[in-house]
């Protein structure tokens, strides 16, 4: 029986592990943190269920994931409208967007500023000058899109100006590139990226998002997996006969004999772990796969609901955060009454002055952007807590290509290893693709315990293809 080591307990290594037990072998899970789930995790705070930031899982879905998903969850995968709102220069309107709300209520010199560019289009233009994150999006969107929404965002989100972000950044990252695309997927049966799926509607666990990945620990366990928490990988050591991966708890450190080690930790850090050591070429490469950090500001507030929608998007560089959500309203929750939490999502960099804020400041930071946004807190806040994500986005800035695929395919041809996930594939992936991918890895995975190179490789061609969803 094949011995596989999995390293990391988000929903990449639990899906993997889940469907690997599944087929009566008994994987090895090392995560580093106390709790599984990782940046899709959730954890209590007063009285209420709560995520790392905004999440949903979408109806986008691989089918195969979602029954697996509907199995596991039955009656507590939620099937819930979207109701958001977007904060377009000093309006609000609906998220996603709706055709009708936005006629109505968008910013009239946005508006004007979009027929203008719907216009200038009819003129064909020339591209001059290396592409960009800001040239793809200006030359499909036209100005105004860019101006006041996808340029200040991606400041925000990424901390890098649009020039020097890859064209990569919005191949992938944005779905409606074309004005084009954009209408077809505004209007009711429309033929754009995602057309036939279920818009409008997301899925969400009755118990916070990490219902997913607790859910699937505990098959997972049940069919024989050894999910260690609390652990932390020191050195992995690859060899044609048979790799060891050295963990650490508390004081204690133990040698695992693998016949395959499966990574999903961020690659750089993977990089760092591998015995025999990388080339300095892959090492420097592997250093410079920036990752964005984000900070996680809750304030717990004494009212039943603060607000109706589930999330506030805020494009703007006013306001430091990009989105504010509302768990409450995720999983349509009445209890705990009296009482409500609010996540502030703040990108930022782990050298950044904010990231070291305490508490307080971060809570004045939030209750001083809200105020601004025209949303006031009102109610008496009875806690801020924080959350620090140090991996929440990969940085594709400008060249990054190179320097992943130099990573990549040096990972490649390390005997016994694989890397996947949103981490261990530097990918923006949603949940539901990092869960495609462990099932993919663990149906290359031979009754004899070879592994399939072929059809992982087309696999991976697949993978390229993943469009993100907010
Ligand atoms: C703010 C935010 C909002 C998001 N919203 C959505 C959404 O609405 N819908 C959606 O589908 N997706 C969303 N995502 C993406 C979603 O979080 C990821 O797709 C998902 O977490 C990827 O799972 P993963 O297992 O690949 O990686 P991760 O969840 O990052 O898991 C990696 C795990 O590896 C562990 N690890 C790292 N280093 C070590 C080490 N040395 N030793 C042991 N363990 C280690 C980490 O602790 C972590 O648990 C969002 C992400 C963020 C940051």
């Amino acid at each position: 029986m094949s011995r596989v080591v999995i390293l990391g307990g988000g929903p990449a290594g639990l899906g993997a592990a889940y469907w690997l037990a599944s087929r009566g072998l008994a994987p090895v899970v090392i995560e580093q943190r106390e709790s599984v789930g990782g940046n899709a995790g959730s954890f209590e705070l007063a009285g209420l269920r709560v995520d790392y930031g905004s999440h949903r899982l979408h109806p986008a879905a691989d089918p195969g994931v979602l029954a697996t998903l509907r199995e596991l969850l039955g009656d507590d995968l939620l099937e819930r409208p979207r109701h958001g709102r977007i904060r377009l220069l000093d309006r609000w309107l609906h998220f996603p967007l709706r055709p009708l709300d936005l006629v109505r209520r968008a910013p009239p010199r946005f508006v004007a500023g979009v027929a203008t560019d719907v216009l200038r289009k009819l003129v064909p233009s020339s591209a001059n000058g290396p592409e960009t994150f800001a040239s793809v999006l200006e030359r499909g969107l036209g100005r105004t899109i860019c101006r006041d929404f996808y340029f200040p965002y991606a400041r925000k989100i990424w901390g890098l100006d649009p020039e020097a972000i890859s064209p990569t950044q919005a191949y992938k990252r944005v779905s409606s590139g074309t004005l084009g695309k954009l209408v077809r997927r505004l209007l009711p049966g429309g033929t754009g990226p995602g057309a036939g799926q279920r818009r409008g509607v997301f899925y969400y666990p009755r118990k916070g998002y990490g219902q997913i990945s607790e859910a699937l620990c505990e098959a997972a366990a049940e069919r024989g997996a050894d999910i260690r928490l609390g652990t932390k990988v020191a050195r992995v050591g690859l060899a044609e006969g048979g790799a060891r991966v050295e963990v650490i708890r508390g004081a204690e450190d133990e040698e695992l004999v693998a016949d395959h080690v499966w990574s999903t930790i961020p690659m750089g850090v993977l990089v760092r772990l591998l015995d025999p050591k990388a080339p300095t070429a892959v090492e420097s490469a592997a250093r410079e796969l920036e990752l964005r950090a984000m900070l996680l500001v809750y304030l717990v507030l004494e009212e039943d609901r603060f607000s109706e929608y589930d999330a506030h998007y805020f494009p703007g560089l006013d306001i430091p955060f990009t989105r504010l959500s509302e768990p409450k309203n995720y999983a349509a929750r009445f209890e705990p009454p009296g009482r409500t939490v609010l996540c502030a999502e703040i990108p930022c960099s782990s050298d950044d002055p904010v990231w070291l804020f305490d508490e307080a400041a971060l809570g004045d930071l939030v209750r001083e952007g809200l105020a601004r946004a025209g949303l006031p807190v009102r109610s008496r806040v009875a806690e801020v807590a924080v959350r620090r994500l140090p991996a929440a986005y990969p940085i594709y800035s400008h060249g990054y290509e190179e320097r992943f695929e130099r990573v990549d395919a040096w990972l490649g041809v390390q005997p016994r290893l694989l890397s996947f996930g949103r981490q261990g594939l530097y990918a923006h992936d949603n949940t539901h693709h990092a869960l495609y991918m462990a099932r993919c890895a663990a149906d290359c995975l031979g009754s004899g315990g070879d592994f399939d190179a072929d059809r992982w490789a087309g696999y991976r061609r697949e993978f390229e293809s993943h469009v993100v969803e907010d």
